[in-house]
């Protein structure tokens, strides 16, 4: 085809100038240096260090960086990588801009509408929102925990079943598996239970379990389940259960805020009693965390009126209340959620990943609570509106 280049009437040229300056514009802000600032690499802390940010990627992490680029002034400040929230659910996307303005920059659903929930994971690329990775329909059974929300689940009843709907989940494009296990209702079997997680494993998916009771959390393990979206709040497990956990990669996410709140918002018990239960549940955690069992940070919104973004930091102030070192602490909303849902170039402030970062005016190695005081966040190099 024979291409004729007509010259721009002087209108059109301003056009285009216009948004050749905005495209310099964007172009500007995912390019910069944060100077001197403490860093939170996801594995360890370094401090007096600069971090380049090129095309919203951290592209070089030394003492000192020359560059022409913006400078950020990080001196007195701690930078880390943004915060997932690994279990939500969420059903609009204001939730998700909810989860962004408070550094959760990714969230992992843990049941949903399947074809609402591909729409909503369209906002990946906007600033303003958390990236959003599905479990689509959990597994259950008939009338089981699950089904009471109002829209329609697939359930299953039999091992038999597990094939079909694995694949299932797999053609709506579902990023992990999530099984219910939930005897205050009608409940799965372990047969399916082991049969699913079976089938989710030859599609090399992650499969994540709920529970309530601990023979329930043990068995799931021994089925080979990745972890669990909540941690057993019937009786303590043993130490010789613990160690098995911990020798077999398995990871829980405890889930403490929803299960105190559950107390009193739920059970309808006084205040003291829930704080009983928040006691217990942070004694028990330390125990997996001793033995080595990776802890990860997830709240289970909206139940118990728990927020997207915010009420993540409270999860993490318990982990170091129960006695998690704070760098611990810290990797439970960052590195580790990456890690253990393979989340590529993220969770990290690492040469060649992605720029999700947070600063913020404050230590939280000295103090934990400073997680709250956020300065400044960036998605992928860009600033998120807060
Ligand atoms: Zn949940």
């Amino acid at each position: 085809m024979l291409i004729t280049i007509k010259p721009l009437k002087p209108t059109k040229i301003f056009i285009v100038l216009v948004l050749l300056s905005t495209v310099t514009f964007l172009k500007a802000q995912d390019h910069f240096v944060v100077k001197n600032a403490t860093v939170f690499t996801g594995d360890e802390v370094i401090k007096k260090t600069s971090v380049l940010v090129e095309n919203g990627m951290i592209t070089k992490i030394k003492k000192r960086i020359k560059t022409d680029l913006p400078v950020i002034d990080g001196d007195g400040k701690f930078l880390m990588p943004g915060m997932t929230n690994t279990h939500v659910h969420a059903w609009m996307p204001a939730l998700l801009n909810e989860a962004a303005k408070a550094g959760v920059l990714n969230v992992l659903d843990m049941a949903g509408a399947e074809t609402f929930q591909q729409m909503m994971k369209n906002f990946k690329h906007s600033t303003n929102y958390a990236r959003y990775r599905v479990a689509g329909y959990a597994a259950t059974a008939p009338e089981g925990h699950g089904t009471q929300f109002g829209f329609p689940v697939p359930t299953l009843e039999k091992p038999e079943d597990a094939k079909q709907w694995v694949a299932d989940r797999v053609k709506a494009k579902v990023d992990h598996i999530k099984i219910i296990v939930e005897p205050w209702r009608a409940t799965l079997n372990h047969e399916t239970v082991a049969a699913i997680i079976k089938e989710a494993k030859s599609h090399d998916k992650k499969v994540v379990v709920h529970v309530s009771k601990m023979k329930d959390g043990y068995k799931v393990f021994r089925s080979g389940a990745d972890g669990l979206v909540h941690i057993w709040r019937d009786e303590k497990m043993s130490d010789g259960q613990i160690a098995e956990l911990a020798n077999g990669d398995f990871f829980v996410i405890p889930t403490i805020l929803v299960g105190y709140k559950a107390v009193t918002a739920m059970a309808k018990k006084t205040e003291e009693v829930a704080l009983k239960k928040l006691a217990w549940y942070k004694e028990e955690v330390k125990r997996l965390y001793d033995a080595g069992i990776p802890i990860l940070a997830g709240t289970d919104p909206p139940n118990a009126g728990i927020n997207m973004g915010t009420d993540l930091y409270k999860e993490i102030i318990f982990f170091s209340e129960a006695g998690i070192p704070n760098i611990d602490a810290l990797r439970s909303a960052t590195s580790l959620p990456a890690d253990k849902f393979e989340m590529d170039k993220l969770g990290y402030i690492k040469e060649g990943f992605i720029a999700d970062m947070i600063m913020l005016d404050g230590n939280p190695m000295k103090n934990i609570k400073d997680i709250e005081k956020i300065n400044t966040i960036w998605k992928a190099g860009k600033k998120v509106k807060r």
